[in-house]
């Protein structure tokens, strides 16, 4: 599984350990951005949602990566018990990966004013944003020589997205907390962004309501005409967690291969206008 993606071998993360949240198999995110890591010399400890023990430690094996905590963001035990895992093993970190989200299934489709429940809106804000503000304040308190941390979102945050919903305000909620963090944390040298991915098939995606029309849209409707890889996603984190990253903090960068920024379809009618 560790060869499955191309990514670029080199030093850029030589001498630098951090943690990354969010691997479920090797489709996720998170398992990509740990490959490339790893291919640059990073020692990565891995937190994964409590019950995937099987799967995430079979995949950790290929990578070499031995330390690996069970945590879940709504839990602050497990948090407690991950990050001391991580200080233990390493001492210090220098950046720190958050690629999770969650929202119950009956939030992202339909109707987004009918279909809204209480429980499951704090559900999806407690899970895909607040997370983010918590591991945040854990991340800080073992990285004394600054670093950098990176969360991801998605267009849903700044356009109403069908089925997307509640994940939607979810992830405007975290690039508000990506600014805010950022704000705070800078002087302690620590850089705090977000990437915005285009639609890729992963077990997120799978969960949401219409998420293979995201997938064969996103690639119709971007200027490259291609779906969003690993490979990119990968290594605009890569940029963003190095040295290469360093001026750069508060950002939302679209990784979409340009889905973000298209005004309307290409169309025959608009050509012979
Ligand atoms: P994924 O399903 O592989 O990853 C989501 C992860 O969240 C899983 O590992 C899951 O275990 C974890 N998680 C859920 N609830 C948790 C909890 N309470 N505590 C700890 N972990 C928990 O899917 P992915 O697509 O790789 O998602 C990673 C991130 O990328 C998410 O924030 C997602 O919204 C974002 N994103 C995905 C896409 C896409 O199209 N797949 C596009 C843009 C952004």
């Amino acid at each position: 599984m560790a060869d499955e993606y191309q990514m670029p071998k080199g030093e850029l993360m030589k001498g630098k350990k951090g943690i990354v949240t969010g691997v479920a198999n090797h489709q996720s995110i998170a398992w990509g951005i740990a490959t490339q890591l790893v291919a640059q010399g990073a020692e990565v400890a891995l937190f994964y949602l409590p019950g995937m023990e099987r799967r995430v430690i079979a995949l950790a094996d290929t990578l070499g990566i031995k330390v690996l905590a069970p945590v879940d963001v709504t839990d602050d035990a497990s948090m407690d018990a991950g990050f001391a895992a991580v200080a233990e093993a390493f001492g210090s970190i220098d950046f720190f990966v958050h690629a999770l989200a969650f929202a119950p299934r009956d939030q992202i489709k339909g109707s987004f004013v009918e279909n809204s429940t209480r429980e499951g809106f704090l559900t999806a804000m407690n899970i895909s944003a607040y997370s983010f503000v918590d591991c945040a304040r854990r991340a800080n308190a073992i990285m004394p020589n600054g670093g950098s941390l990176i969360t991801l979102t998605y267009l849903g945050s700044e356009r109403a997205i069908p089925n997307y919903n509640t994940m939607g305000v979810a992830k405007a909620a975290l690039e508000a907390a990506t600014r805010y963090i950022a704000r705070d944390l800078g002087p302690a040298g620590i850089r705090v962004n977000a990437l915005s991915p285009g639609a890729m098939r992963t077990l997120s995606l799978a969960g949401i309501s219409g998420g293979r029309g995201m997938l064969a849209q996103g690639r119709a409707l971007s200027a490259l005409k291609e779906d969003t890889s690993m490979e990119g996603v990968a290594g605009a984190a890569l940029w963003l967690l190095s040295d290469l990253g360093r001026s750069t903090t508060g950002e939302v960068v679209h990784v979409d291969a340009g889905f973000h920024m298209m005004g309307l379809p290409d169309s025959d009618d608009a050509a012979d206008a």
